[in-house]
């Protein structure tokens, strides 16, 4: 959309796109913003007289230091994004005293395999990642006790706010259960546009594959005393005995989990995969007005200046986290860039 349609219009009313610049200084004097500095490799820096900067840098969910800094969860948070989302819209904004609002909100994206060399997206279609973090195995803390009702996998925002709430999570698969899953009918088909995945074909070489190549999140014993023992998760013996009677029963007693998702653990080898929650983006950053215009520590407009979108972002949050409509975040990029160029039509 954003090449086809909406760049060819903008450059028919004579806007001018430069790409591959970064802006590293905004220019005030008194309140008010006068140009933006420019800067791309090693070429000599560009200064644009404005009077009118709207930023719109998407947070800073690729920003180690504000994720380790504004947020307090124990378990990684892995990005499933561009990569480019460094924060430092945000940080030009506060460099010229904007107050800082809503930092630590995280749209989060459901589980993913706590694989830290590799970026979180190369897991989205994986087998391996599918049948351990969204098809609602067993899922145990760091002391090996269940937490949730995994079928929470199905809610994106909902499967990583528990993730978030351990400090560890693995997921809990047997021999019979990987041949089930790679047999299908899996019980939560996947819809990844090219129609509905309904098995997992290869499931089993994937998982023998993982488990050959000694990566940290991945466990392998033929009984599950000797998984717990590795995993150091005291209560995990007592956990899958509990939990495969409610396998034989089809039903969950302790978090009413719905019967397609109880997966008896009954034959070895057994396998614990680590997961990690993954996350598309930060949400807000920045204090704005209804113009959108960015607030100081005083609550007063910084003149000049604006944040559309994730920067933005906060003003979809209060006290809780809950984006269960599809599209809000996005939905905001929209609007807020739209009605932010409503706010300065008059002052350009
Ligand atoms: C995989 C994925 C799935 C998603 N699914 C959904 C969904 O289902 N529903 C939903 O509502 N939202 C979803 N989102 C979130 C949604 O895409 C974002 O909220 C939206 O794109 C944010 O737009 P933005 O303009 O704020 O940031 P972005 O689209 O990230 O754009 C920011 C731009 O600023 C650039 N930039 C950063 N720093 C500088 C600098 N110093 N100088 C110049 N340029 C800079 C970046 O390179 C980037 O191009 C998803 C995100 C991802 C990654």
């Amino acid at each position: 959309m954003i090449q086809q349609i909406l760049l060819p219009l903008a450059k028919q009313g004579g806007a001018e796109v430069v790409t591959g610049y970064s802006v590293d200084r905004l220019n005030m004097t008194k309140d008010a913003i006068t140009s933006i500095h420019l800067q791309k490799g090693r070429q000599q820096p560009h200064t644009i007289s404005t009077n009118a900067v709207i930023i719109a840098s998407g947070g800073y969910l690729n920003n180690e230091w504000m994720i380790d800094h504004h947020t307090p969860f124990q378990m990684p948070i892995l990005p499933i994004n561009s990569g480019h989302n460094t924060g430092d819209g945000l940080q030009l904004a506060y460099d010229v005293g904007a107050q800082k609002s809503k930092l630590g909100v995280i749209m989060l994206c459901g589980g993913t395999i706590k694989d830290l060399s590799q970026p979180a997206y190369k897991y989205r279609d994986d087998s391996v990642c599918i049948a351990a973090a969204k098809q609602g195995m067993l899922w145990v803390n760091e002391r090996g006790n269940r937490f949730v009702d995994e079928s929470i996998a199905e809610n994106l925002s909902l499967a990583g706010n528990a993730l978030v709430s351990q400090n560890r999570v693995f997921s809990i698969l047997d021999q019979t259960t990987l041949n089930q899953l790679s047999a299908g009918p899996i019980p939560r088909p996947m819809n990844f546009g090219a129609g509905a995945l309904t098995q997992l074909s290869g499931l089993t070489d994937e998982v023998a594959k993982m488990a050959a190549s000694n990566q940290p999140y991945i466990h392998t014993a033929e009984s599950i005393t000797e998984l717990a023992e590795q995993l150091d998760t005291p209560k995990l013996v007592e956990t899958v005995t509990r939990y495969r009677q409610f396998c034989q029963h089809q039903a969950d007693d302790d978090f009413g989990k719905p019967a397609k998702y109880l997966y008896d653990l009954s034959k070895g080898p057994y396998y614990a995969i680590e997961l990690a929650a993954g996350a598309f983006c930060t949400v807000g950053g920045l204090k704005v007005d209804r113009g959108n215009a960015v607030l100081n520590h005083k609550g007063q407009p910084i003149s000049g200046l604006y944040a559309v979108g994730n920067d933005a972002a906060g003003v979809l949050v209060g006290d809780t986290y809950g984006f269960n409509v599809p599209g809000t975040e996005a939905g905001y990029a929209v609007y807020s860039g739209r009605h932010a160029v409503d706010s300065i039509a008059d002052l350009i």
